[in-house]
């Protein structure tokens, strides 16, 4: 069995454009679909994803781990960086789906799985409002409630909000003032009984965020999430000693070894790694066992396509100290249209049971696809109140 050749599949889908990569061999109907989506990095990727085709391309799929280590290690540099991790991501996962097709399994009974009964899942509130939000803190909390109860609404029992408004390094109290109400309205309205999350998209110093984390501990958040960018492993620790909620971070970390860093300081007790940009499944099996060790729970960053959902919810029925997935329902109103997948959503407490298909249990659209042509991302450029670069 070889592979032939590996494809990508690129559509736009509202902020971002969605990679899929099709991996396809000799045999007649074998194939594996995968996710290599990474917002304003598309043509990198692509690149990338056709440069490790000349390492795999004449390979045997079934080879997972041996590939992997090919993809990450050969030609001389190491596939740490976010494109090279991502691009490898999506041939991983790909692979993976082919392996289960062979076996006619799904890929977390390949796994030794399933460990659970049901995966929890949560929404963003962000969606796409983000531009309504960061008025007046009174506007802004107002806003926040009401999202809040509508997400509740829905069935969900946890969701996660951007309450924290973007700051300079160092700011004074009224930054600190707009998230505690926010925070507050948000608790005011759904009650003790559903889970909160708060991310800062990593836009504070560390002595920012842990005012943020102080000032917003008395709320019970589920978890608080980027409080400074992931490289300042000692302000993420520091954070995390200082309070009892607790710190989660993941999502731009791409490689075991990152990891490892992250968790010897105890500088989170959530890895929010991200299966398409950690280097796919093999990498994440790694991340998770590591995680394990420190007793360090897993809850997936997957604002992505639903090829990345499916390997998420998979690998969720595989992982004991996996608590939570993100997932994202209301992006494009096609979303259903180009996948046919083998998972159901129960609207009651939004959670979702085993897949019973082989592989990741998915099939893709090919025809639904090209009907949303790739289009450049929507430029995000950020500026601190005085020009300064700020953080998205
Ligand atoms: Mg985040």
């Amino acid at each position: 069995m070889k592979i032939t050749s590996i494809e990508t599949h690129v559509c736009h889908a509202r902020m971002r454009n969605w990679i899929f990569v099709k991996v396809l061999t000799d045999q007649p109907g074998l194939y594996g679909w995968g996710e290599a989506t990474l917002e304003w990095h598309t043509k990198g990727v692509m690149g990338s994803v056709e440069d490790l085709a000349e390492l795999v391309v004449g390979e045997d799929p079934r080879r997972v781990e041996h590939l992997w280590q090919m993809m990450h290690r050969q030609h001389f540099w190491h596939g740490h960086g976010a494109v090279r991790a991502t691009a490898i991501a999506g041939i991983d996962l790909a692979l993976w789906d082919i392996l289960g097709k062979v076996a006619n399994l799904p890929c977390s009974q390949l796994w030794g799985g399933p460990v659970r009964d049901y995966v929890r899942t949560y929404c963003h509130l962000g969606g796409g409002n983000m531009e309504d939000f960061y008025g007046t803190a009174a506007d802004d909390a107002k806003r926040f409630g009401e999202l809040a109860q509508a997400a509740v609404e829905d069935g969900y029992t946890a969701f996660k909000s951007m309450a924290v408004p973007p700051t300079m390094p160092i700011e004074g109290l009224k930054p600190i003032r707009a998230a505690e109400a926010a925070v507050a309205a948000m608790r005011e309205a759904v009650g003790d009984d559903i889970d909160i999350m708060v991310d800062c998209h990593a836009r504070p110093s560390p002595a920012m965020g842990l005012q943020f984390a102080k000032a917003l501990e008395p709320y019970g958040l589920y978890f608080f999430e980027e409080p400074c960018w992931p490289e300042s492993i000692d302000g993420l620790a520091m954070i995390n000693a200082a309070v009892t909620t607790p710190i989660a971070t993941g999502e731009r970390v791409t490689n075991l070894a990152a990891f490892r860093d992250l968790f010897n300081a105890r500088a989170c007790e959530i890895c929010q790694l991200d299966i398409t940009h950690c280097g796919g499944l093999s990498e994440a099996r790694r991340i998770a066992a590591l995680a394990e060790a420190h007793r360090i729970a897993l809850a997936p960053h997957n604002p992505q396509g639903p090829v990345s959902t499916a390997a998420s919810l998979e690998f969720g029925f595989s992982q004991p100290s996996y608590i939570i997935c993100e997932t994202v329902h209301n992006d494009v109103p096609w979303r259903d249209d180009i996948i046919d997948d083998g998972w159901t959503m129960e609207k009651e407490g939004r959670i979702v049971r085993p897949n019973q298909r082989p592989g990741l249990g998915i099939e893709l659209n090919e025809d639904e696809i090209k009907k949303h042509p790739p289009e450049k991302e929507v430029i995000q450029r950020v500026f601190y109140k005085d020009g300064s670069v700020g953080d998205w």
